[in-house]
């Protein structure tokens, strides 16, 4: 049940100086931060890190706005941490995104108006989808080293 998973505070994320913001939505549900790093993306590594999506309409420019400047990379640690992680982060259009989700509070962007403009959904954040992707994910962003087992309150109180 324990589990770890991968967000990225993405460009636009950093760039509008809400990366506090997010990060304090995650601890607060209690999920344990075992790394972190500022990191700006190159198009090869981005290409890696989104290669799900090759082939889709929205791809080059998704790799576009992931290396438009730095994100902020975590990995959290918790319980079911991969689908809580992706409660708190919200649908992935901010404008159906329900109020009280990251998205859904702090963007608002439509697919309406990034098809028109043929630009990616600007979101916030990337959340790792399922626990394979997140194993994945965590391999990319994360050497061993960069991560760290402690003791949080939670294992003391909540666990
Ligand atoms: P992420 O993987 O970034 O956490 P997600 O899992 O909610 O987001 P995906 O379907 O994996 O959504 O899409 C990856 C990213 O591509 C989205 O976060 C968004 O920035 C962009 N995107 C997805 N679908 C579209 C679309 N139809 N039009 C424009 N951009 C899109
Ligand atoms: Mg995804």
């Amino acid at each position: 049940m324990l589990e770890r998973t991968l967000v990225l505070v993405k460009p636009d994320g950093v760039q509008r100086s809400l990366t506090g913001e997010i990060i304090s939505r995650f601890e607060k549900a209690g999920l344990k931060i075992v790394g972190m790093k500022m990191a700006w993306a190159d198009r090869k590594f981005a290409e890696e890190h989104y290669s799900a999506h090759k082939g889709k309409a929205f791809y080059k420019s998704l790799v576009g706005f992931l290396t438009e400047g730095p994100v902020v990379a975590m990995v959290l640690e918790g319980l079911h941490a991969v689908d809580v992680v992706r409660k708190l982060t919200g649908a992935t259009e901010p404008r159906t995104a329900a109020p009280g989700t990251i998205r859904g509070d702090y963007a608002h962007h439509s697919y309406e108006y990034t098809d028109k403009k043929g630009i990616p959904i600007k979101n916030l954040i990337h959340a790792s989808g399922d626990r394979k992707d997140a194993e994945k994910e965590i391999k990319l962003w994360f050497t061993l080293k960069e991560m760290h087992s402690y003791k949080s309150v939670h294992d003391v109180h909540v666990l």
